[in-house]
């Protein structure tokens, strides 16, 4: 069973759109570093096309009708958009939903210190990463320090032109005799990725005068005591923009594709829609996947049940649980996340006839999971019939896939809590290359048939 190459299938047209697609993601992709940045970039443009705050139609006791858009904004880190269609809700809606955190070195509660005339931030870092990436690189300094007083004082330093940037430093290899033989996961240990802020000792200090000189910064500039830090939440990334990759520019390589990638494509798909859909439709951007969908803003957290609540109360007469039951278990969802791209460096990972080519298009995984599937969602075999039929229906290049060859490692979704509702919930998303290294690789092409299947998904999709 060969797929095609998407790119072999483009006329004039498609390159164009193609190229549209890229630029607005590469624009979404920068401006959105943080799950808070891309929280506060999704609800821009969502205000932008009409939707409104749901919490304010609550308030205001505004029945919802076909056509109404609401968001929901979860602490600022998840979002939802609901566009309401013409079908009652308890016919189910059709959800596309991807994740807005991703792997990054976040910077702890007491972290600042001295040694050796260096001011450092100490650090514990978020997600799954290989620790010697994160190293001898740029790094920027994202995120939020919210004072006693209820202020928040926002912060982003080391993107623009003429900003400094900061880093971690690496053992030279002259010294690196020891280090060289530890495994890989040993090479770097955590509480070694610290990192270095400041190198210049405060005029007239005679202890610590360095971290003297980073508070003294950081209280002009910003207005921040050290002990605002107790209550801030500062990650550092990558520094720099999203290129793009491969001299026939057919790909980008950048920090954050997963899951921004898909949670992009996710919100070009809405945002895309005709007045009034057949059903409601919702894009749905979580916090914390990669650290098990745990905490508030996390998909394990209720707030797209209590959504769907409130939805139910503002578009019936009568607010009822077995309806909002009805509803959540009549749902069609793809769980939008990245999948392992096929890397013939190292062919030996996967098994190639399933795995995740650059360039055939957006990708299904049936299954995802570790050792005989464990903790996977699997999806049904009847919804996946009628999920073909939308795909070939809309020239959608689309390929299925396994997270690399049985037994090798694996991995998880919000798919499988989505599922538990009972509704219809398949993996779907963009492939990578270098998944969770500083800076990800994917191809314009599948991006592209990303937000044309999930357009499809969200206008075509129904309970068998
Ligand atoms: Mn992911
Ligand atoms: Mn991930």
């Amino acid at each position: 069973m060969e797929r095609k190459n998407a790119w072999t299938t483009y006329d004039e047209k498609d390159l164009q759109a193609l190229e549209d697609v890229s630029k607005g993601y590469r624009a979404y992709l920068d401006g959105g570093k943080t799950e808070r940045e891309c929280v506060k970039e999704t609800v821009a443009q969502a205000r932008e096309a009409g939707y409104i705050d749901l919490a304010e139609a609550v308030a205001a006791g505004k029945k919802l009708k076909a056509g109404d858009k609401v968001y929901v904004n979860c602490m600022g880190k998840a979002v939802m958009l609901f566009h309401l269609g013409k079908a009652p809700l308890e016919k189910g809606i059709n959800i596309v939903g991807a994740h807005i955190d991703s792997p990054r070195i976040d910077i702890k509660q007491n972290p600042f210190y001295e040694d050796t005339s260096l001011a450092y931030a100490d650090t514990h870092y978020y997600g799954g990463i290989k620790k010697f990436h994160w190293v001898a690189r740029a790094l920027a300094l994202h995120g939020v320090v919210a004072k006693k007083d209820g202020t928040v004082v926002e912060i982003v330093i080391g993107e623009a032109e003429d900003d400094p940037v900061v880093g971690i430093s690496d053992l030279l290899i002259h010294l690196s005799g020891e280090q060289m033989a530890k495994k890989a996961a040993e090479a770097i240990s955590g509480e070694n990725l610290d990192i270095i802020l400041c190198g210049k000792p405060l005029d007239g200090e005679e202890k610590d005068a360095v971290k003297a000189g980073l508070l003294k910064i950081l209280a002009d500039k910003y207005g921040i005591e050290e002990e605002d830090m107790l209550s801030a939440e500062i990650e550092a990334v990558p520094a720099g923009r999203t290129r793009d990759f491969g001299l026939d520019r057919s790909m980008l390589l950048g920090y954050g594709h997963d899951d921004r990638v898909c949670a992009y494509a996710s919100l070009r798909a809405i945002l895309s829609l005709e007045e009034e859909p057949e059903y409601t439709c919702c894009c749905l951007l979580a916090d914390k996947e990669e650290i098990g969908s745990v905490g508030a803003t996390g998909m394990q957290a209720h707030y797209f049940e209590n959504a769907m609540a409130e939805l139910v109360n503002l578009t019936y007469d009568q607010y009822s649980e077995l309806t909002l039951r009805r509803a959540l278990a009549a749902c069609r969802m793809l769980s939008c996340d990245v999948s392992a791209g096929f890397d013939p460096l190292y062919a030996s990972a996967f098994e190639k006839k399933n795995a995740a080519i650059l360039g055939n298009g957006v990708c299904y995984n049936k299954f995802t999971g570790a050792r005989g599937k464990s903790g996977s969602n699997d999806a049904n075999a009847e919804f996946i019939g009628r999920l073909r039929k939308i795909m070939d229906d809309n020239g959608v290049n689309w390929q299925t896939a396994e997270l690399g060859k049985v037994d090798v490692g694996g991995g998880g979704t919000i798919a499988y809590i989505c599922a538990l509702y009972g509704m219809e919930v398949i993996d779907s998303g963009v492939p990578v290359l270098s998944m969770h290294a500083p800076q990800e690789i994917i191809n314009k092409a599948d991006l592209y048939e990303a937000v044309k299947a999930y357009t499809a998904f969200m206008r075509q999709a129904a309970r068998g």
